[in-house]
């Protein structure tokens, strides 16, 4: 939209649209970048997981994770957040979705201690936060948990939900972490107790199919893959948020799309991890929506997302153009991950109109090379090409959000310190 003024209520969401004329704050306004799927603290392990030691699977990696898992305090997870979140603010993410597993304190008791760190993190950031608090049962079929998962168990539903209510934002959104890690039927009752205490628009978001292994694993124990499985649950509607869905079969991501699931994806992840290719075009063509997550957060920008997701479609098909036919890729794809992201949250934003919280993207193409007479050439380049500093100036439900270095000098040093010993203690 052009000549556009919002007009905001006293909590920051847009309440009319109304015509107007310069002075402008900005030349052109996205809605803000929601981030479905993010897990902060993975962003410590950013340049650790490289060597042969960790290099060689998802699996080995994993074990770098849980090391990271089993140390960090709350204060350290605050740090790490931080920095995490700044990234993501950044990269153009005005709200994330925390994937939360990080349950029990070092003496082993359910605490939301490390959850509100979390919280603190984001305050400081300015983004605006939603915990996932994810179930986690088990090390995965007839396995018990064991070692840094440890700290994830939650073996008794009804204590969970009351630590889940405990958290702040609480009731968004619940997690099951996987069907390696929780029981399917124990999974279907979860959800529904959860919905029974937070109301029937709980999210629920799960990660699935994102490692053969897994699948096989799921296969083996009930007879199909994870997405049918949680189909013949009745856990697939558009309430349900499937991160990865990489080795779902035709079939399942056709019953993704017809139940209106949506499915996040979150490519640079999935990229560094050597998971594999979602085919996202086919997906689009039967119906299907996806969101977008950060997910490791090694590198933190929105546009990065995308155009990874755009360019693995073009290196499979040896064609171009591939996720949406233009004019206008960068924009149709961008409108497309922040309103299902927000969906995925169940949270009021995502789109510029009333009702949804002002959180705008405001580009300024002066600090690019890219000509901007054609606002879609412009944004199609800042996909393509460096967005240099255009992206500089995002709201969060109406105010700017600066870089936090600006802001809070000490506590971003602070946090910056805090984050490097804890990657040079990892590293050794
Ligand atoms: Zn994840």
């Amino acid at each position: 939209m052009t000549d556009t003024a919002l007009v905001l209520d006293g909590t920051g969401r847009i309440v009319a649209l109304e015509p107007a004329g310069p002075p402008w704050d900005g030349w052109c306004a996205l809605p803000a970048m929601v981030d479905g799927h993010s897990h902060a603290f993975h962003r410590l392990l950013t340049g650790l997981g490289e060597r042969a030691a960790a290099a060689g699977s998802f699996w080995s990696w994993r074990a770098l994770m849980y090391r990271a898992a089993a140390r960090l305090t709350p204060e350290d997870l605050e740090a790490v957040a931080t920095v995490a979140y700044e990234a993501l603010r950044a990269g153009g993410y005005a709200s994330v979705g925390e994937f939360h597993y990080l349950h029990r304190d070092a003496a082993g008791a359910l605490s939301p201690a490390a959850a509100r760190a979390l919280a603190r993190a984001a305050e400081r950031v300015g983004v605006r936060l939603v915990l996932i608090p994810a179930l986690y049962q088990r090390g995965g079929y007839g396995r018990a948990a064991e070692g840094a998962q440890e700290r994830f168990l939650t073996p008794e539903i009804d204590p969970f939900l009351d630590y889940a209510a405990a958290l702040p934002e609480a009731g968004r959104a619940v997690a099951v972490h996987s069907l390696r890690a929780v029981d399917p039927a124990v999974a279907a009752d979860f959800v529904a107790r959860a919905r029974a205490r937070f109301g029937a628009d709980c999210r629920l978001h799960i990660h699935a199919a994102e490692q053969h292994s897994e699948v096989e694993e799921v296969r083996r124990h009930e007879g199909r893959g994870p997405l049918a499985v949680l189909d013949a649950l009745g856990l697939l509607d558009p309430r349900t948020a499937v991160v990865h869905a990489t080795h779902a079969s035709a079939e399942e991501r056709a019953l993704l799309a017809r139940r209106g699931a949506r499915l996040v994806l979150c490519p640079q992840t999935e990229a560094y991890l050597g998971d594999g290719l979602f085919p996202l075009r086919s997906f689009q063509e039967e119906g299907g929506r996806w969101a977008i997550g950060s997910d490791a957060n090694t590198r933190a920008g929105a546009l990065d997302e995308l155009r990874l997701l755009e360019y693995e479609a073009r290196l499979v098909d040896g064609k171009r153009v591939r996720l949406d036919p233009g004019p206008g890729l960068a924009r149709a794809l961008w409108t497309r991950g922040a309103r299902e992201g927000a969906h995925v949250l169940a949270l009021p934003a995502g789109e510029i109109r009333p009702g949804c919280f002002a959180d705008l993207l405001v580009l300024d193409p002066s600090e690019t090379p890219w000509s901007a007479a054609d606002p879609d050439v412009f944004l199609d380049a800042c996909l393509l090409g460096d967005p240099g500093e255009a992206l500089a100036s995002l709201y969060v439900a109406g105010e700017r959000r600066p870089p936090l270095a600006a802001r809070d000098p000490v506590g971003w040093n602070a946090a910056l310190a805090r984050f490097r010993r804890l990657q040079e203690e990892l590293a050794s």
